[in-house]
């Protein structure tokens, strides 16, 4: 075990392992495919890093965010570890570059998300890389019942069973038990094997607000509380208005969606991390593998939709184990909307096959042919033509990949294609005509053969490169060549992909597993239903109910959650409950302090029950209790 010590003190800089990091380990370097479990924040990264710089050769890790892999690289890089990580627009030749440095040279981590496990170039090199250990990441995104189903995680299986003397390692920080032997199963365990942190995070102070009036809570709440902090929204356009308002109090404030620029994302996320900004208001987008110690609050002015991702998001507060508060804000609307969230997220079978029909006309897809052909598609424009609500075609879009006829990519995950749309002969008799584009044609046909059969992927910072330009220049001409008629070029950001992967079915014989999606339909009204019962509860201490959500049952109540306050509220004649009492009107310390002068222990009562938010100071600097 000191192997593991000394590995981890030596690339990281940590003396000690927390708890449960070296049982991992050792489960992994003794070969056993392996499940752990622990919270946000828990440090699975060193986990697995140093499990691989054990047992050598090159470690595999498939994780579904680029940001991630490229924070994680990063991160690598600056131990002197070499990684590489292949994230799509890359161009074939950065893809081999990358193959071959962990073929041939020393280097021990390659991270790639699901879907570029099956892309031809992957599959036809990877047997011949010296693989020791396969890592999942965020695994639970291969279970059909947990809160995050990725179908292309389901690849992962196939990959997993072409390397079987390779341990596994399977990592997330939120399964049910349910979910976490589902996992074991998909990724083929040998045995199952899981390690499991306990969910409880003692310095966190959860509390539910039930109100309707959420701006001036959150205002008021913002305006007190100290520190940077996180405000989750569960729409963009809620997450820029809400930071507006908040800007225009005098809170520094911005917003963050996964409708944004790369760069604009990235921007905004260091510029929180590095103190600029003090609070992001965000979608679920934000967050996921960000590394930040000292968050202070994390306000939900939404209800997410399921507990797993409650308690992700929130976990992100206070992981530099300081007190922290997480504040939940449901309303009766809250309720309404994840009802209706649900029902959209199922929509009926017979609108799907007619969503998938229309689909399949749109892309001009013969009947029985187009497996593997992929297509722009934009969502909000072929809703409008065939008269279908846009929510409902997500959703349909998202079940048919789900049941395997389609893949579908959302803007953020695509990339930029390019196909010349006239003959040869025309393009050359364009270029004689303007001269100006000429060298730019060149260089494309160069950089990218096929580009007259078939859609390529391009990048414009490569093409920038070449061509000694800017990368703005770039997206100006290819947009022009695309006016002009020459090319069809779709810019990464805007576009959606369709890909079939089914050849094209008559209506009637688009088949649905129905138990499977009945069940699935279930699952998901389970999970609502207790993230409902979560803001709902009032004799369930927060840390308990969460933990029992995860299976863990020996847990004692938190003491400071809103409950378990109420409850110290409510009892007896301690001095807490009588200060408590005396403070149903706003009251002044001093008046107070007069009140309770014969106790002695009266000064240290009144900082717990301000450093834990029981009683606040009101807007005119009277003691008051917390409880709006
Ligand atoms: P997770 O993936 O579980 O959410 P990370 O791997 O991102 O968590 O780790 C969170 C933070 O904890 C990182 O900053 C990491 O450097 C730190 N960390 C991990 N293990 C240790 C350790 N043994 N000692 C000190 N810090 C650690
Ligand atoms: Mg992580």
């Amino acid at each position: 075990m000191s192997e593991y010590r000394e590995i981890l003190k030596q690339y990281f800089g940590f003396d000690s392992f927390r708890p449960l990091q070296e049982d991992i380990i050792d489960s992994v370097v003794k070969g056993h495919d392996t499940l752990g479990v622990m919270p946000t924040g828990g440090g699975k990264s060193i986990v697995f890093q140093v499990a691989a710089l054990v047992r050598g050769g090159v470690c595999v890790v498939v994780t579904p965010l680029i940001s991630l892999m490229q924070d994680q690289v990063r991160n690598l890089h600056r131990s002197g570890i070499k990684a590489v990580a292949l994230v799509s627009g890359m161009s074939k030749h950065e893809v081999h570059i990358a193959l071959d440095a962990v073929e041939y040279g020393d280097t021990p981590f390659l991270y790639l998300s699901p879907e570029r496990l099956q892309s031809d170039l992957v599959q036809r090199r990877i047997g011949r890389i010296p693989i020791n250990l396969i890592v999942v990441d965020e695994a639970h995104c291969i279970s059909q019942w947990g809160f995050d189903f990725r179908p292309s995680y389901r690849d992962i299986s196939t990959f997993r069973d072409a390397f079987p003397q390779v341990p596994l390692l399977a990592l997330t920080a939120t399964a049910t038990p349910w979910v976490a032997r589902d996992i074991q199963k998909e990724l083929h365990f040998s045995t199952e094997n899981i390690f499991k942190k306990s969910f409880v995070r003692p310095n966190l102070n959860y509390r539910v607000r039930i109100l309707e009036n959420k701006d001036q809570y959150l205002l008021n709440v913002l305006k007190r509380a100290k520190g940077v902090g996180l405000v989750y929204v569960r729409t963009r356009r809620k997450a820029r208005i809400l930071s507006e308002m908040l800007r225009n109090q005098g809170i520094g404030a911005d917003f963050y969606h996964g409708g944004l620029s790369a760069e604009m994302r990235t921007e905004k996320q260091q510029a929180w991390i590095d103190g600029k900004t003090r609070i992001i208001v965000g979608t679920n987008a934000f967050g996921m593998g960000i590394d930040k110690h000292n968050v202070r609050f994390v306000v939900h002015y939404d209800v997410p939709s399921s507990m797993e991702a409650y308690y992700q998001e929130a976990g992100r507060a206070g992981r530099d184990e300081m007190r922290s508060v997480v504040v939940l804000l449901y309303s009766n609307e809250d309720k309404k909307s994840l009802h209706n969230e649900l029902n959209s997220s199922f929509p009926d079978v017979d609108e799907v096959r007619k969503i998938y029909d229309s689909l399949c006309n749109r892309l001009q897809v013969p009947m029985n042919t187009g497996e593997g052909r992929s297509f722009p598609i934009d969502i909000f424009d072929f809703s409008k033509k065939f008269n279908f609500s846009m929510i409902h075609v997500f959703h349909a879009l998202r079940l048919m990949e789900k049941e395997g006829y389609i893949q579908y990519m959302d803007e953020m995950e695509s990339v930029s294609k390019v196909n010349i749309s006239i003959q040869r002969d025309d393009l050359y008799v364009f270029q004689v005509d303007n001269p100006s584009y000429d060298k730019f044609i060149r260089v494309l046909l160069r950089m990218y053969e096929g580009v007259f059969v078939d859609y390529i992927e391009i990048d414009e910072q490569e093409l920038a490169d070449v061509l000694k330009w800017d990368k703005e220049k770039v997206e100006k001409v290819l947009a022009i060549l695309d006016k002009s008629g020459v090319i069809r070029y779709s810019a990464a950001q805007k576009t959606a992909y369709v890909t079939i992967l089914r050849n094209r079915v008559s209506m009637d014989r688009f088949m649905f597993n129905s138990q499977k999606y009945n069940e699935r339909k279930n699952f998901a009204l389970e999970r609502m239903t207790r993230m409902i019962e979560y803001c709902e509860v009032k004799s369930i201490c927060r840390m308990v109910f969460i933990s029992n959500y995860f299976g863990e049952y020996d847990v004692e109540t938190c003491g400071v959650c809103d409950v378990c306050q109420a409850e110290k509220a409510n009892q007896g004649d301690g001095l807490e409950a009588r200060i408590c009492k005396a403070l149903q009107t706003p009251v002044s310390l001093i008046k107070l302090h007069s009140l309770f002068v014969e106790e002695r222990t009266f000064p240290m009562v009144l900082d717990k029950l301000l450093q834990s938010e029981v009683i606040v100071y009101d807007r005119n600097g009277f003691l008051v209790l917390n409880d709006k």
